[in-house]
């Protein structure tokens, strides 16, 4: 189901608790919402949509992926960019990434999955990962 997005600085910052099988509602609804505001986001995190917890899901060249519990194993090549993001107004916002992640994380099938990603989806990634720790580019 699609849901609204949140503007709240205050919600935005808490910290989301690791996601479980009672999340994969959740997961769904985050999906359907990416995909419903797709033209102008590539990504989202659960908490965009009222829900502490740990999912996130990125638009891969239109690949759609919705992840439980991401976590980056490994980067490397950090550079400076700007971001803009669904849940704040204003201009795009400078912050650090990296090129290349490692990234374990759960599917929508609870199995574990470990991928490589680079350049753009790599950095969906780290943006959605931040909104799961409270942090605001
Ligand atoms: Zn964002």
């Amino acid at each position: 189901m699609v849901k609204e997005i949140i503007h709240d600085p205050f919600m935005l910052s808490l910290k989301s608790a690791p996601a479980g099988k009672e999340d994969l509602p959740t997961a769904a609804d985050l999906l359907d919402t990416l995909k419903a505001n797709k033209e102008i986001c590539a990504g989202m995190a659960a908490n965009m949509i009222g829900v502490q917890k740990c999912i996130i899901a990125i638009n891969d060249g239109g690949n759609f992926k919705v992840m439980l519990n991401p976590h980056i194993l490994k980067q490397s090549e950090p550079f400076e960019t700007k971001e803009g993001c669904l849940s704040l107004a204003g201009e795009p916002r400078a912050c650090k990434r990296y090129k290349k992640i490692k990234l374990q994380w759960l599917n929508e099938k609870l199995q574990t999955r470990t991928q490589t990603f680079e350049g753009w989806s790599a950095q969906i990634i780290q943006h959605e990962i931040d909104h799961c720790n409270g942090v605001l580019i």
